[in-house]
Parts: C-alpha cells; sequence; structure tokens
C-alpha cells in the first residue's frame, strides 16, 4: 500500500498540470503558480511548452519526456527528486497521461517514494462528454483506436455490448472511416462530435451515426467523439408492452418513478440506466 498525505510531508513532488486544450485562458492561477515555484518541467514537447511558458512569464527550466525518450527521461527525473528537485509534467494539451506520455513516470515516481500531485485544468474527454447531451455517467474513457483496421474493428466488436457511455478521441483525417466501422458495428447510435473545443471555430455535432457521417466531410481539427452505450434493443423488444407503459404500469399503482424504474429494470434483467433513459425519451 502507497498511503500518500500529499501536502504533510518534505518529499520531493512530481506535478501532473494540466495545460489548455485550445484556450490559453484555460490556465489556472494555481498551474501558473506552480510551473514558476518549480525547479523543472518535463514536457511532451519543448517547442511547444516554450510558448505557453513565454506567455505566462515562466522561466523555468525544460527537460524532455516523451513517449520516445522514456528509457533514458525517467531515471533521470527520479534522479532530479532525489536530489530533492519538485517538477511539473505537461503535455502539449489537456492532462498528462491521458492520451499522453506520463503513465509510466508516475508508475516509477510512485515506487521510488515521492509525491506525485494532479494540478486541475482542461481536458478534452470531459468537455466533450458534459456537452454531448449523452448520458455522461457511467462512461468509459477510451481514448485512440487502433490505426489498423483490423484491429479497430476487433476493438469495437468487444466495446459493442457495453452500457456505458464512451469516449473516443480520433484524428481529422480518419474520421469518416472509424464512423462508418462504428455505424456497422454499432447500429445507428446517437453520438456527439465535438471539435476545436474553446478554439474560435468550437462546434459540437449531435445526431446519428448516419447524420454525422454526411457532414463528416467538411469538418478539420481536433475531434472527440461521444458514443451512447448499447440499449440492448433485442431485450427490450422481447417484452409486448413498451418500456414507457411497463413503468407507467407501476406508477399508475402508487410507485415513484425511480422505484417504477427500479423495478422495470429488474423485471427485465437490463440496467436502470438503460430504464431510465428510454422512459424518459419516450415521454419528452
Ligand atoms: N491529454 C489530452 C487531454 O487531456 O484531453 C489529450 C491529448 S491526445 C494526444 C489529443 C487528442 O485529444 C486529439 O486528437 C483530439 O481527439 C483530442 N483533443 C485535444 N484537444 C481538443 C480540442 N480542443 N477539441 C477537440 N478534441 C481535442
Amino acid at each position: 500500500m502507497n498511503r500518500q498525505k500529499s501536502f504533510e510531508n518534505d518529499n520531493a513532488t512530481l506535478y501532473l498540470i494540466a495545460t489548455p486544450i485550445g484556450n490559453l485562458n484555460e490556465m489556472t492561477f494555481r498551474s501558473v503558480e506552480i510551473l514558476k515555484s518549480i525547479n523543472y518541467i518535463a514536457a511532451e514537447d519543448t517547442r511547444n511548452t516554450i510558448k505557453l511558458l513565454n506567455h505566462f512569464d515562466i522561466s523555468t527550466k525544460l527537460i524532455s519526456h516523451h513517449e520516445h525518450n522514456l528509457i533514458s527521461s525517467i531515471p533521470k527525473i527520479i534522479d532530479l527528486l532525489k536530489d530533492g528537485n519538485n517538477i511539473a509534467l505537461v503535455s502539449d494539451a489537456g492532462y498528462p497521461a491521458i492520451s499522453d506520455p506520463g503513465y509510466e513516470l508516475v508508475q516509477e515516481v510512485i515506487s521510488n517514494g515521492f509525491n506525485v500531485v494532479p494540478i486541475s485544468g482542461a481536458n478534452a474527454c470531459l468537455n466533450a462528454l458534459v456537452v454531448s447531451g449523452i448520458c455522461p455517467q457511467p462512461f468509459l474513457f477510451y481514448g485512440f483506436l487502433s490505426h489498423q483496421d483490423k484491429k479497430k474493428k476487433k476493438e469495437l466488436e468487444k466495446l459493442k455490448n457495453y452500457e456505458e457511455t464512451i469516449v473516443f478521441y480520433e484524428a481529422p483525417h480518419r474520421i469518416k472511416k472509424t464512423l462508418v466501422l462504428m455505424k456497422d458495428i454499432f447500429g445507428n447510435r446517437n453520438i456527439c462530435l465535438a471539435r476545436e473545443l474553446t478554439k474560435k471555430h468550437e462546434e459540437i455535432n449531435r445526431g446519428t451515426i448516419e447524420e454525422i457521417i454526411d457532414v463528416v466531410d467538411t469538418m478539420k481539427g481536433e475531434m472527440v467523439i461521444v458514443v451512447e452505450g448499447c440499449t440492448n434493443v433485442e431485450e427490450i423488444v422481447t417484452f409486448e408492452q413498451s418500456i414507457e407503459e411497463h413503468v407507467n404500469e407501476y406508477i399508475q399503482t402508487g410507485m415513484s418513478t425511480k422505484d417504477a424504474i427500479k423495478e422495470v429494470s429488474r423485471q427485465r434483467n437490463i440496467s436502470k440506466n438503460i430504464v431510465y433513459q428510454e422512459y424518459h425519451k419516450k415521454i419528452k
């Protein structure tokens, strides 16, 4: 077991600092203050990070930490921590370690007994999730699918029956192919394609996969796909009544809507979330 009381010890610290995903004002007072006060900043791409540092008048020394130099940069950072230095890890955008380098370093820092402290900020997944209009919990953050068609297909097949909302990151030049494959495997579900979040050309596209495919050719920039979870239609249609009728039947006996949803979910052996969504979809 590893128990860290972040601000009650004198151990050296690795700060995981989220940086803007577009709008520079997403930088927080706390993150600027910490970046100014520590000894080193480990950056995914020092050329990008220097621009951020210049903008906020931060002169802390930069070192490089990216997926191609992990083997040499991790021991270097551990040695710096051993010498009592406090270090921040930043990526090009959003949280380090979220579809970005960081996880391996975090593991190593923890096992060497130093602090790992998160500094809150921007993240593309959460921004897209909360504006999607799709049930935000439970949700599964998947990140990038494989670039190889065969592997991507296999990954989507595995996710097909998940009831959780799923969030994917995708590159603009792969988006159409991915959506077409998604439609073939998931069916024509509701999705949200959020692009250029926090930037001038931010756009939130909500609709079925088919509707989004029809307009996606015109879209550029950074993208997040939020996909509605599996609503297990086969289970639902085997009942003679619709879910709405089934829930209403219990409400008419004096049950609260919440209890009626719980009872219908128990009887149909499907999650409360599915019944809730189906019921509220019908009564809108
Ligand atoms: N670490 C980042 C985070 O916390 O969100 C993610 C980095 S990952 C390498 C880059 C991907 O995040 C992009 O390909 C895109 O899918 C998504 N992304 C980053 N910035 C975005 C933005 N402003 N709008 C939409 N998606 C964005």
